[in-house]
């Protein structure tokens, strides 16, 4: 068994989309950064190199790199996963948590559960998505930025 956290936590903007665990949230304002900026994923993304200690999303991911520009998390993550399948393990849970004082997230954690999934090719019941704010506190609180944790449990096949 392989345990892994990670962390990520990007400025919100104006004008950008709001991808958060491969599902696109209706918001003026979104996640700010080189690639799609999805929070969510890059904390599932850190966790799961976590667990296999294998450096970090920068490391695999770097943001120098304009093939990464804009580009889709999820596709970060798909790669990211086969390397750890590779190494002979497979996913036990996820558990995510989102931190955002806006807009609600709440009517779309199932979606986002069935993304990452799907993205992972594993069943929803081990993929946990939560989302909470911060009560106006922080840079939360004052909406100027997102971030995210996870934890992930890793088996050997
Ligand atoms: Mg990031």
């Amino acid at each position: 068994m392989r345990v892994g956290f990670g962390y990520d936590v990007h400025r919100l903007k104006d004008g950008r989309k709001c991808i958060l665990c491969g599902v696109e949230i209706p918001s003026d304002f979104g996640p700010d950064g080189h690639s799609d900026a999805d929070v969510a994923v890059h904390a599932l993304i850190d966790a799961l190199l976590g667990a296999v200690a294998l450096g970090d999303i920068g490391t695999h991911f770097p943001d120098t790199d304009e093939k990464w520009k804009n580009a889709d998390s999820i596709k970060m993550l798909q790669s990211t996963f086969s390397l750890i399948s590779s190494m002979g393990y497979h996913l036990g849970n996820a558990d995510i948590t989102i931190v955002m004082e806006s807009p609600k997230l709440s009517p779309y954690i199932e979606k986002m559960r069935s993304s990452l999934a799907k993205a992972m090719d594993v069943d929803i019941s081990n993929i946990s998505v939560k989302a909470t704010t911060e009560e106006k506190l922080g840079f939360t609180g004052e909406g100027a930025g997102v971030s995210s944790s996870a934890i992930v449990l890793l088996l050997t096949t």
